[in-house]
């Protein structure tokens, strides 16, 4: 038996955490919730495998934490094992930016109250910034990946099909549902681009409208029962 390296390790473990389309925006979208975001936009390129971006108006990263923010087990949301008793967010293990850095190449823009310019980071795939430079959004955090499972060839080959493709963006708008309906005060916009299309989804639980920018098709709340049934199955 041999000890695997230190890459290869952080790979799988990374393979495990981010798994799909779904689960890089899941994690996204809980962190821009953590961060108090009252207006989170989701964009998917080409179904998410050539680019998710997740943007948010929340608190943003402060300078001082960018260096650590995508690195494995940091985490500004406990300290010890003992804030699990009283933890009020989604998130708390530190995991998320740092397997999404090894599986898609990820540029992170922010910007805190405090700051006078928000900052866009280059991350490499161990989670340390590349480089940075001052850019022009306004208070909260982007997140961007490109490329995802660019290194795991056997993820992408998972997603070759048409039909896997759909369903993936089927469960991205499910799972934006469900935050629209337990957020009701969250604005969340959803678009995605692929060559020839363009569709774009507004939830928001009180005024909720579906636009699908191709389709010309608007529905607004009340939901259809045949709606509801398929959220509260996907909620209980
Ligand atoms: P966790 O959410 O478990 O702490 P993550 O890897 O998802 O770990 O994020 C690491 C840290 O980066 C978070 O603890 C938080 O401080 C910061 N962070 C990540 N995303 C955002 C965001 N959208 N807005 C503000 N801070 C963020
Ligand atoms: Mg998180």
């Amino acid at each position: 038996m041999k000890q695997l390296p230190a890459a290869t390790v952080r790979l799988l473990s990374s393979s495990q955490i981010i798994t799909s389309v779904v689960s890089v925006v899941k994690e996204l979208i809980e962190n821009s919730l953590d961060a108090g975001a009252t207006s989170i936009d989701v964009k998917l390129e080409n179904y998410g495998f050539d680019k998710i971006e997740v943007r948010d108006n929340g608190e943003g990263i402060k300078a001082d934490d960018a260096p650590v923010m995508a690195m494995k087990y940091y985490t500004s949301k406990i300290s010890s094992h003992e804030d699990l008793e009283n933890l009020t967010t989604y998130g708390f293990r530190g995991e998320a930016l740092g397997s999404i850095c090894c599986v898609a190449e990820v540029l992170i823009t922010t910007r805190t109250a405090a700051d006078n310019f928000s900052t866009q980071y280059v991350l490499d795939g161990s989670g340390h910034i590349i480089s940075q430079k001052p850019s022009h959004l306004g208070q909260g955090t982007t997140v961007t990946a490109l490329r995802l499972f660019k290194n795991l060839p056997v993820r992408k080959q998972f997603y070759s099909t048409a039909k896997k493709c759909k369903e993936e963006i089927k469960k991205v708008q499910d799972l934006l549902i469900n935050y629209g309906i337990l957020k009701p005060d969250v604005r969340i916009v959803f678009v995605h681009n692929k060559i020839g299309d363009s569709t774009k989804r507004l939830f928001h639980p009180r005024n909720v409208c579906f636009l699908n920018m191709k389709m010309s098709k608007t529905c607004s709340f009340p939901l259809k029962s045949s709606q509801f049934s398929n959220i509260f199955h996907l909620l209980f």
